[in-house]
C-alpha cells in the first residue's frame, strides 16, 4: 500500500516537473522561434534590392570607359564590399530558415556517395589551391554511402576545404582523406596553417566568430561558414571535432552514419 502510494506520488512529481518545465521553456522556444523568423524575412527581403545594386554595379564594370578613371577605384571597392553583403544575407537566410537550418526537402534526401562529392570539390578548389602555391591532397580509404541531402553535404565539405586553404601559408599542405570509423563516414580535413589558439577552440563553431575579423573579413569570410557546417553535420545525424595547434595547423573531423558501405 505504502509503495504503490510513494510510486504515484513519484509520477506525479515526474508529470509535474515536466509541465513546469514546459510551462518555463515555452515562451523563451517561442521568442527564439520569432527572432529566427524575423532574420530570416530580413536577409530574404535584403535579397532583391542587394540583387539590383549588383546588377547595376555589374553594367559600370562591364563598360570601363564611361567610369571616370578616378571612380573606378571607389566602383571595385564597393562591388566587393555588395559581394560580402550579398554572402552574408545568404548565409543568414540558410542558418535561420524555419525549425532546422536545413532545408528539408524530402526527395533532395538520398543515398549519397561521398566520394563522389569529396572528388568534385577537390576537382573545383585545385586551382584556388595552386594559386596560393598549396598542395591539395586527396586520399580514399573506403567508399561510402550516407543519407542526406547532396547539395547540402558538399556545402559543409566546401567551407572546410576552403577555410583550409584560406588559412594556410604557400608552400602549405591541405590533405583530404575519407574512411570508415565503425558504423560512421570519417572525412579528415587537415591542414598546414595558421592554426587556432587554445582558448579559441570552443568559439569556432559559434556564429559570426573570427580569430582575425580583418583577415577573415578581406578573404570574404563571413564568420558563418563553421556554424553552418556544423547545423549541416548535426542535421544528417553527424558532428564535427577540431584539432588545431597554432602556427602548426588544423585538422577538422567530419563524423556521418553511414547509410552502406560501397
Ligand atoms: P570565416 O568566414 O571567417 O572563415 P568560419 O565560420 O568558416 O568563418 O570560421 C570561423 C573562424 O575560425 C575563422 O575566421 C578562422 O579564424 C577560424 N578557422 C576556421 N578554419 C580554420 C583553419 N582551417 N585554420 C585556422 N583557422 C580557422
Amino acid at each position: 500500500q505504502l509503495t504503490t502510494g510513494i510510486l504515484i506520488n513519484l509520477v506525479l512529481i515526474g508529470i509535474g516537473g515536466f509541465w513546469l518545465t514546459h510551462e518555463a521553456t515555452a515562451p523563451i522556444e517561442e521568442s527564439y522561434q520569432q527572432l529566427k523568423q524575423f532574420t530570416a524575412d530580413a536577409s530574404h527581403e535584403l535579397r532583391n534590392p542587394l540583387t539590383a545594386i549588383q546588377t547595376s554595379i555589374e553594367v559600370m564594370l562591364n563598360h570601363p570607359e564611361r567610369v571616370h578613371p578616378k571612380d573606378m577605384k571607389k566602383l571595385v571597392a564597393v562591388a566587393s564590399a555588395t559581394e560580402q553583403m550579398s554572402r552574408l544575407t545568404q548565409d543568414l537566410l540558410f542558418l535561420a530558415r524555419t525549425k532546422t537550418p536545413v532545408s528539408t526537402v524530402e526527395n533532395a534526401w538520398k543515398p549519397t556517395s561521398v566520394n563522389e562529392i569529396l572528388q568534385n570539390l577537390v576537382d573545383l578548389l585545385e586551382p584556388l589551391a595552386e594559386d596560393k602555391e598549396i598542395t591539395l591532397k586527396y586520399q580514399v580509404l573506403a567508399n561510402v554511402a550516407v543519407m542526406g541531402e547532396p547539395a547540402q553535404l558538399s556545402r559543409l565539405f566546401s567551407n572546410l576545404l576552403q577555410n583550409a586553404i584560406q588559412y594556410s601559408l604557400p608552400q602549405g599542405k591541405v590533405s583530404v582523406c575519407l574512411a570508415k570509423q565503425n558504423r560512421f563516414c570519417l572525412v579528415s580535413v587537415e591542414d598546414t596553417g595558421i592554426g587556432i589558439a587554445p582558448e579559441d577552440i570552443p568559439f569556432v563553431f559559434n556564429r559570426f566568430w573570427r580569430a582575425d575579423k580583418a583577415r577573415s573579413r578581406r578573404e570574404g569570410g563571413t564568420g558563418l561558414g563553421l556554424s553552418i557546417a556544423m547545423a549541416i553535420a548535426q542535421h544528417h545525424g553527424g558532428k564535427i571535432t577540431v584539432t588545431s595547434e597554432l602556427g602548426v595547423g588544423s585538422c577538422f573531423k567530419v563524423y556521418l552514419p553511414i547509410y552502406y558501405g560501397i
